[in-house]
């Protein structure tokens, strides 16, 4: 099969972020099994996802894992010229569909190289692991990470994560962290709001400190000018509360997000702000003992990439892709959790991130081609 044909296979299977994607990965699994490769599914605790991991080649350290996920994003809402769900070529170079960049693309190049890579004399393993629930917080990411350390009896040495770069290597990724805060207040007539608690005037407090913190990391000259911005970023996205202009708010929430240069722990920062929540509280408990303030992950923290241009995968990296240039992203992808577990990790595949998420999502012909290329160049080195 060719990488368009692979390619239109994937996008055929409209698999969601937090939807099984049993239907995709037997697939997957069945397809690879027919070149000889055994393929291994790790499920969740309800099985009805699973990720996949295989090795291709001897049981030898050094190998390099190719990571992907099967899940993308929802398409509701959004103005499609054509069916999103099957792979369009409307003959201008482009493949329409959504999942085709972001990033069934990469996977369809890694399966239309696997006969190359079973032919091939390899001296050194390669891996695919290739995910679910990547769009909703790389939920997945950190077991099947975990496994290429527990599994295997050998140790790979890198990981080329291949979400959508321009086939450009990414060394570096923020962390992500998505909180929820809730203000517990007391209710009653506007006319009294110094006998009451507003859950709303607390919360507007709270925000206030979050963006005084982020304000203070800039003011420190907490920088990292491989980022853009280049500082830790906190922002309020949500806030719900109140029922009327006239009645205090006895309940409030509103949901944040933290992205994260390497430099700044994530850990110290929601501590310091937990501090603070626990400051407020015993204040105004004098006033309302019911009064709280409580904050909680809305997902696993997406840990952040700090590859140091020194690192081996870089040389690697540029070799195989044939890209010097080095970027850095601000969006989560399943490269912190390798990186975690030890693997020199970049990101690298093909297609635009402009073009992810988006209605008439597109991945460009000639993306698809080099980013075989680049797999034919890695099977090369690993050959050596
Ligand atoms: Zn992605």
């Amino acid at each position: 099969m060719t990488v368009e044909d692979i390619l239109k296979k994937l996008v055929a299977f409209p698999v969601l972020g937090g939807e099984s994607n049993l239907a995709i990965i037997h697939w997957i699994k069945e397809y690879v099994e027919s070149f000889g490769v055994e393929a291994n599914l790790l499920y969740n605790d309800q099985k009805d996802k699973a990720s996949l991991h295989c090795r291709i080649g001897p049981e030898m350290d050094d190998g390099v894992i190719l990571s992907g996920h099967t899940d993308v994003v929802p398409v509701e809402g959004q103005e499609w010229n054509t069916g999103p769900f099957v792979l369009t070529d409307k003959g201008d170079g482009k493949l329409y569909g959504r999942g085709s960049c972001d990033m069934k693309g990469f996977i369809a190049c890694c399966l239309a190289a696997l006969p190359e890579m079973v032919k091939a004399d390899l001296k050194r393993p390669i891996y695919f692991a290739f995910s679910y629930d990547e769009e909703i917080g790389c939920l997945a990411g950190p077991e099947l990470a975990r496994t290429f350390n527990t599994y295997y009896t050998e140790t790979p040495v890198y990981a080329i994560i291949g979400e959508p770069s321009m086939m450009e290597p990414i060394v570096g990724q923020k962390g992500i962290y998505i909180l929820e805060t809730y203000v517990n207040g007391s209710a009653g007539h506007s006319s009294r709001i110094k006998q009451e608690v507003s859950a709303i005037h607390e919360s507007m407090r709270l925000i206030l400190w979050l963006e005084n913190k982020m304000n203070q990391l800039i003011s420190d000259q907490r920088l990292d000018d491989r980022f853009q911005p280049p500082h830790s970023t906190i922002h309020i996205g949500m806030v719900h509360g109140g029922i009327a202009p006239n009645v205090i708010a006895d309940k409030a929430q509103f949901y944040w997000d933290l992205r994260t240069i390497p430099m700044d722990n994530v850990e110290t920062i929601v501590s310091e702000f937990e501090a603070f929540c626990r400051k407020r509280e015993e204040e105004l408990q004098r006033a309302f003992p019911g009064f709280s303030i409580k904050t909680i992950e809305n997902h696993p923290p997406v840990p952040h990439l700090d590859t140091k241009v020194e690192a081996d995968v870089v040389d690697f990296i540029k070799k195989i892709s044939g890209n010097s240039k080095l970027n850095t992203v601000a969006y989560a992808s399943e490269v912190g959790q390798f990186a975690n577990e030890g693997f020199q990790s970049v990101i690298c595949g093909p297609g635009s991130i402009a073009q992810a998420h988006r209605p008439n999502e597109f991945i460009a012909k000639e993306q698809l081609e080099k980013g075989v290329a680049m797999l034919q160049k890695l099977i090369h080195e690993l050959s050596k």
